[in-house]
């Protein structure tokens, strides 16, 4: 009989061992098959020989026991929860704290874990077998969900090496993402209603009172802190190196260091590398490293005063959509807006949103007085990405997207295969007029110190701010009058105006504002044609073979050109003095070309008159419009009129037709 006990036990040991090896080392010794052959044994000697039953055999993991209700026990030590903390600022003021207490000048070391986001579990083990796992429940009490527990493969049912004859050992379990798709998968192809995140399933899975349907439910268990009496270890970090010894599944993820500093890197590195990880963590846990420090420090009511959470920006929410607005910008979009009931979102509370277009206004079917998803990504401004449609009351209306402008009401126009509406009143619409002075005025164009959008405004609502071109032309005199503007502040702006006359090309090409045109574009616009009349010259055809200028951009550059008004305001400029050319180089100028006077008729193959003027002056030629004897070059076309070119002949003036036009341009600089 003897020999059968020890079969038995030798067979366990061995399970426990390969189970350990597989699944919280990652490396199996051996196959699945012979793993599978050894359990099999060993349930048939345990139902053979009932009298060596054990609860913590290996074969308990497959599950098999019904709670029908867990029983609740008090936990030896409370489960307390974690003061958090979404601003690195908020960390410093943490560390001053630690130091009124622990004393100015002592040397606080730190271990960074990362925050695991799943159900958080107490484990008691009792010379090395596990007799215990509760959940958190309030922190005074939990249930006891042990026979579920010991179905999760990665927690220990008996302990390796030195571990302490009673302790507890506290962590988290986890549904990894690849075992959290497939379940959805399953569900999917029965028809089931998906799960909604990891966190939920996991501590879902746990309550299920089948611990066989637990089984099957990849779980996995990450452990961070002990608890008991006289451990054999005096710092955090030392625990976890313990903890993994004795059999635990601790993440080699943490770290100790020993500065605020270093915790700061920790959480850098970690915001990024946590979107590769198979798991979900929603922030990293610092904790003080020395088990006395953490003595000194204590407890507050509901947390250790020696740790911290800095959580990463929770991404998402749902509220209500309260209304919805139509906002006008510059260029005449009609951006539709959502006014939401205020929800935290990454820490910051939102009350708008963008619903982009007509288009996904109808995808979302949405509806106000609907329960949205915000979403707070890279962008600035939020986003709604669905609608909750079970939350939907029988009387909340289908959105219609307005016909007319919000602000001056012109009816709105939708280009064919543009998802958005422009109100094209261009010149008269308020907001567009406003819109346009404040890119002018922004960053990344003119750049005009000492005025912003309330000032602009303002000025608008004056009449002295009509379009861009009307900056330059305000004066002391007109705006001191205004309500709130000071003289200081008044001087401040004119001398911003000024300064921005200096400002290239290529920023005042991007701060027109030509739709499409953006600041990489205009950069490229401007290296290209050089100059204001060079580009407003440019026919669609020639603006298309230019490299990353497609059609959308050209006919765009095009219809700005063709514009009476957007001429007269370009000449206004130029006459205000900005700069409308790529300032030149030596090498810009053609030698055959600087001083020269030009006369170009007729029509040419490969460039518009325009175009040619502009080249010519740009490479420092003189453009007349009548021969004379003092002209240089008549640059003749097709069809240039014959009287023209028996002038020429007869004051001796060269004639180039378009090849020995271009041969002349093509010689070296
Ligand atoms: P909270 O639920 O936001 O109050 O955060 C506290 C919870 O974070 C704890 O109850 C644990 O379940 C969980 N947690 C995850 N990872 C860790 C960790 N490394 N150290 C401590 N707590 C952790
Ligand atoms: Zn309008």
């Amino acid at each position: 009989m003897e020999e059968i006990e020890n079969q038995i036990k030798a067979l366990r040991q061995k399970l426990h061992d390969h189970n350990h090896q597989y699944y919280t080392l990652d490396s199996p010794t051996i196959s699945d098959y012979e793993f599978d052959q050894l359990l099999k044994n060993l349930q048939y000697l345990e139902e053979k020989h009932p009298t060596y039953y054990d609860s913590n055999s290996p074969t308990q993991r497959v599950g098999g026991g019904i709670t029908k209700s867990f029983q609740t026990v008090p936990h030896k030590y409370p489960m307390y929860s974690l003061s958090n903390t979404y601003s690195k600022d908020e960390l410093i003021q943490w560390e001053e704290r630690l130091k009124k207490i622990l004393g100015e000048d002592v040397q606080i070391e730190y271990s960074c874990e990362l925050k695991f986001d799943g159900a958080s579990i107490s484990l008691t083990y009792e010379n090395g077998n596990l007799i215990q796992a509760v959940t958190r429940g309030d922190g005074v009490q939990g249930d006891n969900i042990i026979t579920n527990v010991k179905t999760i493969k990665t927690i220990p049912l008996k302990l390796k090496n030195d571990f302490p004859a009673f302790f507890e050992i506290r962590g988290e379990i986890l549904l990894p993402w690849k075992g959290f798709n497939e379940i959805n998968q399953k569900r999917a192809a029965l028809g089931e209603p998906l799960y909604r995140n990891p966190r939920n399933t996991a501590s879902g899975s746990l309550k299920l009172q089948d611990s066989q349907l637990v089984a099957a439910r990849p779980l996995s268990c990450f452990l961070y802190s002990l608890a008991g009496e006289s451990l054999p270890v005096s710092s955090q970090f030392e625990a976890l190196q313990k903890a993994r010894m004795w059999g635990f599944k601790v993440p080699e993820s943490a770290e100790l260091v020993n500065s605020i500093d270093d915790v700061f890197d920790y959480i850098t590195s970690w915001e990024v590398k946590r979107k590769s990880l198979p798991y979900e963590i929603d922030g990293i846990v610092i904790k003080v490293n020395s088990f006395f420090q953490q003595e000194e420090l204590g407890f507050t009511a509901k947390a250790p005063r020696w740790a911290m959470a800095y959580k990463y920006k929770a991404e998402q929410a749902f509220t209500r959509l309260n209304g919805l607005q139509y906002q006008v910008g510059r260029t005449g979009a009609i951006t539709p807006v959502a006014e939401l009931e205020p929800v935290l979102i990454s820490g910051t509370k939102v009350k708008r949103a963008s619903l982009h277009n007509a288009d996904q206004i109808k995808k979302l079917d949405i509806r106000i007085g609907d329960t949205v998803c915000v979403e707070k990504g890279g962008e600035i401004i939020p986003k709604i990405t669905g609608v909750d449609e079970k939350k939907r009351g029988a009387f909340e209306d289908r959105v219609v997207f307005i016909e007319n402008c919000p602000k001056c009401f012109t009816p709105l126009k939708r280009e064919e295969g543009e998802a958005q509406h422009y109100c094209i009143n261009e010149l008269g619409c308020p907001p567009q007029k406003i819109g346009k002075i404040l890119h002018f005025i922004g960053r990344k164009a003119m750049d005009i110190e000492g005025l912003g959008g309330e000032t602009v405004s303002l000025l608008h609502k004056e009449g002295l701010l009509n379009s861009i071109s009307d900056l330059y032309r305000l004066s002391p005199e007109q705006i001191l009058p205004i309500e709130r503007m000071a003289q200081k502040s008044v001087a401040n702006l004119l001398e911003g105006i000024e300064k921005s006359k200096a400002k290239p090309f290529a920023k005042v090409l991007f701060g027109l504002g030509i739709r499409f045109v953006g600041e990489t574009v205009a950069k490229k616009l401007a290296k290209e044609f050089k100059s204001i009349e060079s580009l407003a010259g440019v026919s669609f055809e020639s603006l298309i073979k230019t490299e990353e200028i497609g059609n959308r951009i050209a006919q765009s550059v095009v219809d700005y050109f063709a514009s009476e008004q957007n001429k007269e305001q370009i000449q206004a400029l130029k006459d205000f003095g900005l700069q409308m050319e790529v300032i030149k180089t030596k090498q810009d100028l053609h030698h055959a070309f600087v001083e020269k006077k030009f006369v170009v008729s007729g029509v040419f193959e490969n460039f518009s008159r325009e175009e040619l003027k502009a080249e010519i002056e740009y490479f420092g030629g003189k453009i007349t419009s009548s021969i004379s004897a003092k002209t240089d070059y008549l640059v003749a076309g097709e069809g240039m009129g014959p009287s023209k070119k028996e002038k020429a002949e007869k004051l001796g003036v060269t004639i180039l037709d378009e090849k020995s036009y271009n041969t002349i341009r093509q010689k070296p600089f």
